[in-house]
């Protein structure tokens, strides 16, 4: 059997590679990829910010959103993985080594030894470690979560950005039945933490973002936004006070990407002994207008988060699956294999006018 594969050589450089599937080690399995999510991180991996800060290594298959079918396991390796072959799931991209000091502690996120499919070079030995491809292998203790039969592919997928929604809107922000949200960035991330805030049972989820895209905002309304605000435009503390008859918000996520303004303005906009979220790379270290002290005069709580717990990822595929909200409306674009360059590109924001939320690859 063979495999075709995207393989990133260098910098900006992506190529698709025919591989021969190895003959399966002992304990590991072979996945059938059906479909693997983008993620904005592909954007960093593709235009080599990861290998600069030594976290992956060139050649290598990328992609680490991924959904598929067990198509094989290795000898003796089939009552240890409990699912059975055909069944569909959805894998988790790390595999912690569970002996290690943040493994025993329960933060796997972390782990000293951790493997990540899609960062793992095609040196290693089966090469197949990535999920933008036709097959991929599996090593023992990799997370998997069962998929109903009937989601599509582009739901399936959701359960990483949607769980990121998860993580940071509810469980690092602590949302409560009643609270103000407040979220800056509506991308893929920031969408999602709407969806999870309406979940939770916030009664008001406010979104910020610029105006030249509106259509973001609109989005975000869709999804279950109750109000939003032009962040280039309005004043959007100013604005947030207004809206919240002076109360502020309870909770407030950044999942705005580069965007250093959206720090100290969540620190105005956010109430006394509110949670503040920080999820949006901003790859600098100078945040204009940042105050520290209003942080302690506000007894504030910021907190960054890394990683998607196993816990928001299912509550991400019970939400996709009931059919509640239009999950739908996040999916912009599903492309082949070939055309990966081209989607990381749109996500990136280098296409003009490609309006991509969240983009699927299915290997057909
Ligand atoms: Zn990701
Ligand atoms: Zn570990």
């Amino acid at each position: 059997v063979q495999s075709r594969a995207v393989v990133q050589t260098a910098d900006r450089q992506i190529r698709q590679q025919l591989f021969q599937v190895p003959e399966l080690p002992p304990d590991h399995a072979l996945l059938k990829v059906e479909a693997c999510g983008m993620c904005g991180s592909d954007y960093e991996q593709y235009t080599g910010r990861m290998a600069e800060s030594g976290l992956v290594e060139y050649p290598l298959i990328t992609g680490h959103e991924i959904v598929g079918r067990i198509a094989a396991f290795g000898s003796g390796a089939a009552e240890s993985w409990q699912v059975a072959e055909g069944d569909r799931v959805a894998v988790e991209a790390i595999v912690s080594c569970k002996q290690c000091r943040e493994c025993q502690a329960g933060r796997t996120s972390f782990c000293r030894n951790r493997f990540i499919y899609g960062y793992t070079t095609i040196s290693a030995p089966g090469a197949l470690w990535g999920g933008y491809a036709d097959y991929m292998l599996m090593k023992p203790g990799t997370k998997l979560h069962a998929l109903p039969e009937h989601m599509t592919s582009e739901d399936a997928v959701l359960f990483n950005p949607l769980g990121a929604g998860f993580d940071w809107a509810v469980r690092a922000a602590g949302t409560r039945v009643g609270d103000t949200v407040l979220i800056f960035g509506p991308g893929q991330r920031g969408l999602a933490c709407v969806l999870a805030a309406r979940e939770a049972g916030a009664a008001a989820v406010i979104v910020a973002g610029r105006s030249t895209s509106r259509w973001r905002l609109e989005l975000a309304r869709e999804l279950g936004a109750t109000h939003v605000i032009e962040s280039d435009v309005e004043d959007v503390p100013a604005a947030v006070r207004e809206l919240t008859n002076g109360d502020l918000a309870d909770r407030t996520v950044d999942a705005s990407a580069h965007a250093t303004q959206a720090i100290p303005q969540a620190i105005e906009a956010t109430r006394p002994e509110g949670t503040i979220v920080l999820a949006g790379i901003k790859a600098t270290d100078t945040i204009p207008g940042f105050n520290p002290d209003r942080i302690f005069a506000k007894s504030l709580t910021l907190r960054g988060v890394f990683g998607v717990s196993s816990w928001a990822k299912e509550q991400a595929i019970r939400v996709a699956a009931s059919g509640r909200f239009p999950t739908d409306k996040l999916h912009t674009h599903t492309l082949s294999l070939e055309e990966v360059e081209h989607g990381v590109r749109m996500l990136g924001g280098e296409v003009p006018d490609a309006h991509a939320v969240h983009i699927t690859v299915k290997p057909v």
